[in-house]
């Protein structure tokens, strides 16, 4: 397929690459240029805009940072929604709001662009090796129209529906709960070595018996080994995540207590480790809480 692709960051770049091996004929652009560079080698085509990147494609993705990152794409004399040709297709992977899918949804529709939301699970790693798990959402057609794009990158994909933000939603929920988990096993941890028990050996009891599930298998190994720079999930992404869960918890009505505790660790670990640390790093703020 002619694809664009818009979004080189830790993710996007594997995605892509998957992409171009899997055949397809891909055109990339990237805020920072520079980034471009494997996958041009690898095959790309590099544009100079966004609204470049979108001439004569029938799909177009985006793996953007935020919300923000994604307005700034699709907007102005040089966005996607000027390059998008009618009937064209724009898949945005990025975990964004359920409100600006849903705004990015009915500006697609008034201009004849067809929209899907399709935001992933899996760390840049998956991402590399096209084990990527997908939630997708919007209309049939243009799910079956993304189908061979999705098997190129992904190991699964799960369809929520005809309403591309429900996939945000189902993500973000997603998002509360790996990070409720590292959480739980940061405070285990902590008490297991404040204790005087090693972390691999709790770690080794938790994944031996209840606790067998690929949460624990790849977030254990991290904390036990306090690999928290480089980030693979940057905390302020993570932030970023819990302030959309807590969004969309506001707008339902639905109270959830514990996504303010993580809210808070994830601060307190931005403010006291650095932006550039893993969200996973909120298991060294547990311990320092508890005077390690
Ligand atoms: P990243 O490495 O920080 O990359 C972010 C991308 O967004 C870069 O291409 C960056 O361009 C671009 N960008 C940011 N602000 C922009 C702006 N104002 N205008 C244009 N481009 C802008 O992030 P990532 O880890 O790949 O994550 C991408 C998305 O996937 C996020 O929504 C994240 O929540 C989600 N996600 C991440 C993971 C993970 O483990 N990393 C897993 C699942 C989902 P520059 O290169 O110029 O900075």
């Amino acid at each position: 397929m002619k694809i664009g692709f818009i979004g080189l960051g830790q993710m996007g770049a594997g995605i892509a690459a998957n992409l171009i091996r899997a055949g397809h004929s891909v055109v990339v652009w990237n805020r920072s240029a520079d980034k471009a560079g494997p996958l041009v080698k690898a095959g790309a085509a590099l544009a100079d805009s966004p609204k470049a990147a979108a001439a004569d494609r029938e799909v177009v993705l985006t793996m953007l940072a935020d919300d923000a990152a994604l307005a700034a794409v699709l907007s102005g004399e040089h966005g996607l929604y000027a390059g998008l040709r009618p009937g064209a297709l724009h898949m945005s992977m990025s975990t964004i709001s359920v409100a600006a899918a849903d705004q990015i949804t009915a500006a697609h529709h008034g201009l004849g662009q067809h929209f899907l939301c399709a935001p992933v699970f899996g760390r840049p790693e998956a991402a590399a090796a096209a084990k990527l798990f997908i939630v997708a959402a919007g209309a049939a057609a243009d799910l079956q129209r993304a189908e061979p794009l999705f098997k190129a990158v992904s190991q699964r994909v799960f369809t929520i529906g005809e309403k591309p933000s429900a996939a945000n939603l189902v993500k973000l929920c997603g998002n509360f709960m790996i990070l409720s988990a590292i959480e739980s096993m940061g405070e285990a941890l902590a008490l297991a070595a404040k204790g005087g028990v090693a972390k691999q050996q709790l770690l080794d009891v938790l994944v031996g018996t209840l606790f067998d599930a690929p949460i624990y298998r790849v977030y254990g190994p991290i904390l036990v080994a306090e690999k928290f720079k480089p980030a693979g999930f940057a905390a302020p992404l993570g932030l970023k995540d819990m302030r959309l869960a807590a969004q969309s918890a506001d707008a339902l009505r639905v109270p959830m207590p514990l996504l303010s505790v993580l809210r808070d660790h994830l601060l307190q670990t931005i403010a006291q480790q650095g932006e550039d640390s893993d969200w996973s790093a909120i298991a060294r703020t547990i311990e320092r809480n508890a005077g390690l």
